[in-house]
């Protein structure tokens, strides 16, 4: 079988057994990639383990894996720990939001489809969640992801009647209809969320932005009073595109759901 070498992320982490882990990786070269790294727990005479005692959510390694595209499951060789975020894992927040970020990847891009721009966004933005400018940082990927696998949401012109609210004019997101609604049309909307139009507007300009790296240093400074409502707004819109529930929502959000 042949190896592959590739830098990852790991995005998913189950314990199995008592000596090995179901990891999803995300690849630089080769995308997701769902391995078993076997007895990874285990330790040699020396103390020493294969993989330095275990692969942990969020770490960034230089991986060795089987891949063979028929199977579900290739298997690592080997993990050299590139980075393993010690800064980010100290502020909870931060590493809820970058459990989320993970999450969503998971949830957004399939199996074996290489995403380097996206890859490379996301191990910057980790490192960035590490930094007090933790809700742009996470924001700023969001909408990157959102707009690069297609899932972002119509934020611009009424999704039932096409007409763009002006600046003032109290608007809503329906989920369902995966955009804002007008005033006029709320009523034909069942899941409709009040969305703020100031907000709204703040997002059409960090769209405009360059999608660099770094690009969240160049946000106005957001406080997570600001990020919530829109953060929950995408993962309403992502979790009924998709028609499943995620995980870290419920963690990331204030009161949890609106609807
Ligand atoms: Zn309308």
């Amino acid at each position: 079988m042949a190896l592959t070498n590739d830098r990852c992320i790991c995005l998913r982490k189950v314990e199995y057994s008592e000596t090995s882990q179901i990891l999803t990786l995300f690849g630089r070269k080769c995308g997701l990639t769902r391995v078993i790294a076997k007895g990874a727990h285990r330790t040699t005479k020396q103390g020493a383990s294969k993989f330095g005692g275990g692969i942990d959510l969020l770490d960034v390694g230089a991986a060795v894996f089987t891949l063979d595209l028929e199977k579900q499951l290739g298997t690592t060789t080997e993990w050299t720990l590139v980075e393993g975020h010690l800064e980010l894992r100290r502020n909870l927040r931060a590493i809820y939001l970058a459990q989320y970020a993970a999450e969503l990847v998971t949830f957004l891009i399939e199996e074996h489809d290489p995403h380097v721009d996206l890859f490379d966004r996301l191990e910057a933005t980790l490192g960035e969640l590490a930094t007090p400018r933790v809700e742009e940082a996470f924001l700023a990927f969001e909408l990157d992801l959102l707009r690069e696998t297609g899932y972002l949401a119509e934020l611009s012109a009424c999704v039932s009647c096409g007409s763009a609210p002006s600046e003032r004019e109290q608007v809503y997101f329906s989920p369902g209809r995966g955009g804002i609604v007008c005033r006029n049309c709320e009523g034909v909307v069942h899941d409709r969320m009040s969305a703020d139009p100031r907000l709204l507007r703040m997002v059409q300009s960090i769209l405009k932005l360059p999608r660099t790296n770094g690009a969240a240093q160049r946000l106005p400074k957001l406080t997570r009073h600001q990020t919530d409502p829109l953060n929950r707004m995408f993962a309403e819109h992502v979790e009924h595109t998709l028609g499943r529930r995620m995980r870290l929502p419920g963690f990331v959000l204030d009161n949890a759901r609106s609807l």
